[in-house]
């Protein structure tokens, strides 16, 4: 037996014990003629001890033990005479009585402790000494526990889990597919999923009115801190039900993860914002709302005084920033950097400081007078002590860089607070997005999703205009998930197709399985699929989605630790009757 015990479970009540331990040697340290050892495995650390005294040999032995060498100790359970209160077993230790190498290792290259010297880089290259780490893992367990949350309370609530496949044809999530060649069908690929969506579409239409699937989907995107080339999807549909049911089922499955793995209760209903008060407000379509400032809109107040830069303005809006009036130059110097970075893309800040006594003090005194700004005060709420900040341009851009200002105030004014939740449904999302570059209309969820019953009309007239049936759910600031009611009917969706684009042939090559399966008696039919990595990143207080996936992939797509992508033999590239050209084929040469 190579344990009685694992190194977090010893307490005050098994002193005395005879036990066996084993696990990795995180640290030792030498104090005159004791020994300490840390040792350490997935549930813990216990302290162990030598005394040179009581045995010399055993304690020249385990001074040089090596950090991380796999080690099995019998000993007798002990009481501390100093306690560490910081872990749970910290107010005993192990006296040992023999030790056993198992494996010896070499030195890790960086710390494998809590706050560890080692970048992003290093550690995902040593994932595998990285997931020692306690907040590692930590985050998988959290992981775990949520995965397990989720499957108790959708199979409580009537869902089935159904496996999809993984090859399979290009799906609409608007992104590009990864592809996969077939062996047995030369010049022909599989793409891997975007997301199960035509499936579970069509799970609906074989009758199985509740599905869900926790669920890996590839995207070959541009990559940021939040986006992984393969993620993983809580995906789910259901029949027989409107947006409301959806709504509700979804808002009762996140209450219940924030009680369980948060100890979070949100009694009250969710908000609900349309995209237009959405983008309004907030300037995004994922506002976050632990914290007001919303923006005002003074293009109308102000146009029209002979300063050029609001004159010329398509919108004019800003932020209050409540008792920020005594910011000094600096401060308003650093904000309008901010504001400029090319991320943001402002070209200038306009401050109006609503000084104590009364008096405005701003950066367009020559344009507009005391009572001009004791009006803007009055439309912006603005009391002594505030400082409202403005930005004009054209409307699109200086609504997300206003969007940019707010969450750096939100920031500076400690108002983001990782430990509180508010989540929201973003509602009444347009139906299509016109790209002005290939001048046509997009899905702007995809081309399943149904336009609301009145504004169907308008496919014919405008487009632009189409309210869908399409909703979010926003936490933080933060995008946790989407979904829509879908089309079920072969001539709205064959509509919907012609707006977007797809001649009949082409709607035929892509979806003629899935209109074919609409002829057969689809149900109405609705869903929403929430990006679990993100979930789980928001419920563990990390900035990045790496942190909470096992084996992530880097900014560049890359697996740093086993080095994929990785070039194939040409034997493998001949099987597949695939010839590299260009750029391809000089890379691969130059591995061989
Ligand atoms: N398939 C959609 C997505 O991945 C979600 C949905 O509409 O259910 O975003």
């Amino acid at each position: 037996m190579y344990r009685t015990h694992t190194c977090g479970e010893l307490r005050i009540s098994d002193v005395d014990k005879s036990v066996t331990l084993s696990g990795w040697v995180q640290r030792v340290r030498n104090l005159g003629g004791m020994t300490f050892i840390d040792l350490r495995d997935r549930y813990g650390i216990t302290q162990l001890v030598v005394d040179s005294e009581a045995d010399d040999e055993l304690s020249r032995e385990v001074r040089n033990l090596g950090r991380e060498y796999v080690v099995q100790v019998v000993g007798q359970v002990a009481e501390r005479s100093s306690k560490n209160h910081k872990i749970p077993t910290g107010e005993v230790e192990v006296i040992v009585g023999g030790l056993k190498i198992l494996n010896s290792a070499d030195l890790p290259p960086f710390t494998i402790e809590d706050e560890t010297d080692g970048g992003e880089e290093l550690r995902m290259k040593y994932r595998y000494l990285d997931l020692r780490r306690n907040p590692a893992r930590q985050a998988l367990e959290l992981r775990h526990k949520m995965a397990l949350e989720v499957r108790k309370y959708m199979s409580d609530e009537g869902f089935i889990e159904v496996e999809t496949p993984v090859l399979m044809k290009s799906t609409p999530e608007g992104a590009r597919d990864f592809v996969v060649p077939s062996r047995m069908n030369p010049g022909q690929f599989y793409a891997l999923p975007q997301s199960p969506q035509v499936f579970k579409q069509l799970l609906m239409v074989a009758g199985y009115d509740r599905y869900f699937q926790i669920v890996k989907c590839f995207r070959d995107e541009d990559l940021r801190a939040d986006r992984q080339p393969e993620f993983t999807q809580i995906d789910c549909e259901m029949s027989f039900v409107d947006q409301e049911d959806v709504l509700n089922t979804f808002e009762g499955m996140t209450k219940h993860l924030f009680k369980t793995l948060r100890d979070v209760e949100i009694k009250d209903d969710f908000p609900r914002m349309p995209f237009a008060d959405a983008m309004k407000y907030y300037g995004t379509d994922k506002p976050d709302i632990r914290f007001e400032m919303k923006f005002v809109d003074i293009t109308e107040t102000v146009s029209g005084s002979g300063f050029k830069v609001f004159d010329e303005a398509e919108y004019i809006g800003g932020i209050c920033a409540k008792g920020c009036a005594q910011y000094s130059r600096k401060d308003l110097d650093k904000l309008t950097d901010f504001i400029k970075r090319p991320q943001v893309g402002a070209k200038g800040l306009v401050y109006v400081k609503y000084n104590d006594d009364g008096s405005f003090k701003t950066s367009v005194d020559k344009f507009f007078s005391q009572e001009d700004f004791k009006a803007w005060a009055e439309k912006f709420g603005a009391k002594p002590g505030d400082l409202i900040l403005i930005l004009a341009g054209e409307k699109k851009r200086t609504l997300s860089a206003l969007c940019e200002l707010r969450l750096e105030m939100g920031n500076r004014l400690g108002l983001r607070d990782k430990n509180t939740f508010a989540p929201l449904w973003v509602v009444d999302f347009p139906l299509l997005e016109w790209d002005d570059e290939t001048e046509r209309f997009y899905a702007m969820h995809h081309p399943f999703t149904s336009p609301k019953d009145e504004d169907v009309e308008l496919l014919d007239t405008n487009p632009a205009e189409v309210r869908a049936n399409a909703y979010d759910l926003v936490i933080n600031g933060v995008e946790i998930g989407g979904g829509s009611i879908r089309i079920h009917n072969d001539v709205l969706q064959q509509k919907m197709f012609k707006v977007l684009g797809f001649t009949e042939q082409e709607a035929e090559n892509q979806f003629g399985f899935l209109m074919n399966a609409f002829k057969y008696g689809a149900p109405p039919h609705g869903g929403v699929a929430f990006g679990f990595d993100r979930w789980v990143s928001l419920f563990a207080g990390v900035d990045s989605i790496r942190e909470v996936i096992a084996f992530p992939k880097n900014n560049a797509g890359r697996d740093v630790m086993n080095d994929a992508p990785s070039s194939i033999s040409n034997a493998q590239l001949e099987e597949l009757m695939l010839e590299l050209k260009g750029e391809a084929a000089k890379r691969t040469a130059s591995n061989e």
